[in-house]
């Protein structure tokens, strides 16, 4: 009966370090495949040049390297870049590359499809089919830090995880891949320039907060009022803003790190003057920045990008209370990259 070889990119370190010993070799040469394995990114044992053929080939019948591979590239014409990116069993998640003047961000997924049921987004028509391990991740993001090298001339500078799927629904993985991220051993970013974005799992922001997390944490709110909430982010019933609110409470008292709120207008649904008011009593207890997104329209009637009018009674008021406000225009439209649209259709 054939074994299924295990991915090597699950282990630890210091497992990778007893595997060796286990084998009759010196733990130190798990150290050389781990740098492998991570920082040079490698795709094969073959390309191990520094690791005997013997050692390479033992590797070989334990192991596997399953790496992600971009199947479609696709640029737009404001030069974000969209990865379809095809994972070790065949599904496909999306990861995207936004440049500014003075930034490079990656957008990238943690979850095949998502658990959660936002009512305006086009992830949320695929049903969630896995998460993803913390490699992919990790992946998705090599992969568009060598983009950004190669069409824009800079490395990456910021991450987001805004793609398909909850992050907080794939904590772990999640928070391995930022480990990785983060580490000398891996790409050596500074965790200050990466935000996790959740709609918004208390119980999870408490666990975030308890292990003091470096990054920061963006919450994608849209409405500050239950049952708005609720009618376009059902999962709201289960979390209402009560129990997320006393979870960010608790967040700022641990972390002392600004809240950020991604917050898309739509007409007919949150542009009252009752919204926004509704919106500055509930930041306004830590500093607090609202990014007012531009909405994409995912080919239905319902949901449609408040007037200019409305978004700038929200920016008038955020302003007047103190809170930080920026307003997104939406970056790679024409390709489907823009916030809320990332649902494999190519
Ligand atoms: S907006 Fe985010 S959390 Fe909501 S369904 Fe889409 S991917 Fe999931």
């Amino acid at each position: 009966m054939e074994t299924k070889k295990k991915d090597i990119r699950a282990l630890t370190k210091e497992q990778l370090r007893n595997f060796f010993v286990e084998q009759g070799d010196k733990a130190f040469r798990g150290n050389q495949v781990y740098e492998w394995l991570w920082q040079k990114s490698a795709h094969s044992f073959h390309a191990m040049t520094n690791v005997s053929k013997e050692t390479r080939q033992m590797l070989e019948d334990h192991f596997v390297i399953n790496h992600i591979r971009v199947d479609q590239m696709q640029r737009s014409s404001d030069g974000t870049i969209k990865n379809a990116v095809r994972l070790h069993d065949g599904l496909v998640v999306e990861s995207v590359l936004i440049p500014t003047a003075t930034r490079t961000t990656a957008c990238v997924s943690s979850q095949v499809g998502c658990s959660l049921d936002c009512r305006f987004c086009a992830t949320a028509r695929m049903k969630r089919m896995r998460n993803l391990n913390a490699d992919e991740i990790y992946d998705q993001v090599v992969a568009i830090d060598n983009e950004s090298r190669l069409y824009h001339d800079r490395p990456l500078s910021n991450i987001v995880f805004m793609g398909m799927g909850e992050p907080l629904m794939n904590y772990n993985n999640v928070l391995k891949a930022i480990e990785m991220i983060t580490s000398p051993e891996g790409l050596g970013m500074s965790p200050k320039r990466i935000t996790v974005s959740t709609s918004g799992v208390p119980k999870m922001i408490r666990k975030m907060a308890d292990e003091e997390v470096k990054f920061g944490l963006a919450v994608s709110l849209h409405s500050a009022i239950d049952e708005v909430r609720t009618s376009i982010m059902p999962f709201n019933a289960n979390f209402p803003l009560k129990d997320l609110r006393e979870a960010l409470e608790y967040w700022y008292s641990k972390t002392k790190n600004r809240i950020t709120y991604e917050y898309v207008v739509w007409k007919g649904i949150n542009d009252t003057q009752e919204a926004v008011d509704a919106l500055v009593k509930f930041c306004k207890f830590a500093p607090s920045k609202v990014n007012l997104i531009e909405y994409n329209p995912i080919d239905d009637d319902e949901f449609q990008q408040a007037s200019d009018a409305a978004v700038a009674m929200y920016q008038n008021t955020l302003e007047r209370n103190g809170i930080t406000v920026t307003v997104r225009r939406s970056r790679g439209k024409d390709i489907d990259a823009a916030c809320g649209q990332l649902a494999n259709k190519q």
